[in-house]
């Protein structure tokens, strides 16, 4: 497949604009501002079929629609670059080798909405992207792409980069733009949404890095042409970063609709040798496990949710017979008790019960009754939270004890791990947790 995303990025330079534009950018901006109307945009944006690439995978063009349709000015414009969540890294590669896509994506996008201001809110942990993307934006406004009378089309876009300071929650759309807005990280309630009623109230649309940089494409080639790539449900192009225990793991770009097996033994060139399949995360840590048997399901969000997962940013976490995976359930859930944001009770104790009770299993101290204790948390976690973390935490947990109850059994019944023979280290006291529940009442 002809590349669309990562285009040029194994040219070293492929981050200055020079580059850029010498290998055809910004063209489409200029084409984009000199022939078509707003209404075009958001028209060939809708027949493209793109849906959000942040992990929700909603339909893009129905957002603009929304946005466009509200009387209230102005609109702001955001990218959302605060990937945070472990084995997701697939917006890097834009973010720090091909970010004047990323802007001439977000500056149609800002003709299209009438939008006169945007953000790019970046992941904290991402210094180096910092970095790029400064340059390239104060480069953009220099070649007159941001600024006042953007291509002497009196269309006014001015864009800033705005860095989180590390926390997972920001990632979430409202958490974001209260951050943005100088105040504590954490989720706002739905309704209004964001599209009508975000940053300071005003209509504020927020995409994700990959979501804009799939814009300029799809304003060039026009969405019936883009709605060919990949899969009907789920069209274009994707990046999938792939982590684990692959021989060759990577950001990779490739059609929506692929296979798991596609991506594992073909793109990604299997496991090491002699290790068997154990299990994958499909979308990052917060979407279900699946087993092996399970791996020739296609990679959108219509068909993963048929196999009892989530398509979520396409992060594919592969794992094979060397790893434990209460100890890697153990790990998941220290990382959503530590970002859990304390708003909402079942999120922010049950975060660190489903951990403890993991740790008391690893560690060989778990009874039978930790399993049902484990079930029970998760299912009063799930669907009583105030934003998708806590679902997140209790679905992957509920997952992971359908899936892989055996293992699980072993721990509690021997006392030590089926990988090594040995229990595990007990890290419960040094999370600083609180106590799990060990007996239900
Ligand atoms: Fe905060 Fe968790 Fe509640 Fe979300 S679910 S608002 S992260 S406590």
């Amino acid at each position: 497949m002809e590349k669309i995303l990562l285009k040029n990025i194994d040219n070293p330079d492929s981050a200055g604009i020079e580059e850029y534009i010498r290998a055809g950018g910004y063209k489409t901006l200029e084409m984009a501002v000199t022939q078509m109307t707003p209404r075009d945009i958001i028209d060939e944006v809708k027949n493209s079929g793109l849906r959000g690439r942040g992990g929700a995978g909603f339909p893009t063009g129905m957002k603009w629609q929304i946005a466009s349709m509200d009387p209230k000015f102005p609109k702001y414009l955001i990218c959302n670059a605060d990937e945070g969540e472990p084995g997701t890294f697939k917006d890097r590669p834009i973010l720090e080798k091909n970010p004047h896509l990323l802007i001439e994506g977000m500056v149609i996008s800002a003709y299209a909405l009438q939008s006169t201001r945007g953000y790019i809110y970046l992941r904290g942990e991402y210094p180096l992207a910092a970095g790029i993307l400064s340059r390239a934006i104060s480069a953009a406004y220099g070649k007159g792409y941001l600024g006042n009378d953007i291509l002497s089309r009196r269309f006014r876009f001015d864009l800033y980069l705005h860095r989180g300071a590390g926390a997972y929650i920001c990632g979430e759309e409202t958490a974001l733009i209260e951050s943005l807005e100088g105040k504590r990280g954490q989720p706002r309630v739905k309704p209004p949404f964001p599209v009508n009623a975000g940053v300071w109230n005003k209509p504020t649309i927020i995409n994700n890095v990959e979501t804009f940089a799939n814009i300029p494409y799809i304003t060039e080639v026009g969405g019936k042409t883009y709605s060919k790539i990949g899969s009907k449900d789920s069209p274009g192009p994707k990046l999938f970063s792939v982590s684990g225990k692959v021989v060759k793991p990577g950001v990779y770009e490739l059609p929506m609709g692929i296979t798991l097996r596609e991506i594992i033994y073909g793109h990604c060139g299997g496991l090491m040798e002699g290790r068997t399949l154990k299990g994958v995360i499909p979308g990052g840590v917060s979407t279900p496990i699946l087993t092996p048997e399970k791996i020739d399901c296609q990679m959108d969000f219509v068909h993963l949710s048929k196999v009892g997962s989530l398509f979520g940013s396409g992060a594919v976490i592969v794992f094979d017979d060397t790893v434990c995976l209460v100890k890697v359930y153990e790990r998941i859930m220290q990382f959503f008790e530590h970002e859990s944001c304390g708003k909402c009770v079942p999120c922010r104790e049950g975060t660190g019960w489903m951990r403890n009770i993991l740790g008391r299993i690893g560690s060989g101290g778990g009874t039978d009754e930790d399993l049902d204790t484990l079930e029970d948390v998760a299912k009063n976690v799930a669907g009583k939270t105030f934003c998708p973390l806590g679902d997140g935490a209790a679905n992957v947990t509920l997952a992971f004890l359908k899936q892989y109850r055996d293992e699980i059994e072993y721990h509690v019944k021997n006392g030590k791990c089926p990988v090594d023979g040995l229990p595990h280290k007990d890290n419960r006291e040094s999370h600083g947790g609180q106590s799990a529940p060990v007996e239900q009442t």
